[in-house]
């Protein structure tokens, strides 16, 4: 179910960075800003575990961790009342780039549906 770290991930280098600034951080689970963000407010959860899609990640407690961190981040960013979206994109139709799990945080602003 996926390994510590994957050799070539980029997230598994910048977790591995200690001059990389994240948001939040555990033992398990760190939340950076997105360097690409398509909302006044866009921050990732990632797994510290190198796991590459969230269908493969079998661990109940982790995704527990990782929602849990995303709602905090979006409630100390003043999005609680606002509202925010929570997005996995699995796999090539849904345009994932990074095959390494992680949960964008998007807010800020109004968002649109059905999403692109
Ligand atoms: P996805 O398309 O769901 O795989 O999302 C990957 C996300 O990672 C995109 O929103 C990118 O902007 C973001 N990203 C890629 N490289 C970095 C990086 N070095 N630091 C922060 N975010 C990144
Ligand atoms: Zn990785």
């Amino acid at each position: 179910m996926g390994t510590e770290i994957s050799e070539g991930c980029i997230f598994c280098r910048l977790i591995a960075d200690p001059a990389v600034e994240t948001l939040d951080r555990d033992d398990d689970v760190v939340a950076l800003a997105d360097i690409n963000p398509q909302a006044p407010a866009h921050f990732l959860v990632v797994p510290r575990r190198h796991v590459e899609t969230i269908s493969a990640l079998d661990d109940d407690r982790l995704l527990g961790r990782i929602f849990s961190m995303a709602h905090r981040l979006a409630a100390g960013r003043g999005l609680a009342d606002s509202g925010y979206r929570l997005v996995f994109n699995q796999g090539p139709n849904a345009g994932q780039t990074v095959y390494h799990v992680h949960l964008h945080v998007l807010g800020g602003r109004q968002l649109t549906w059905p999403p692109g």
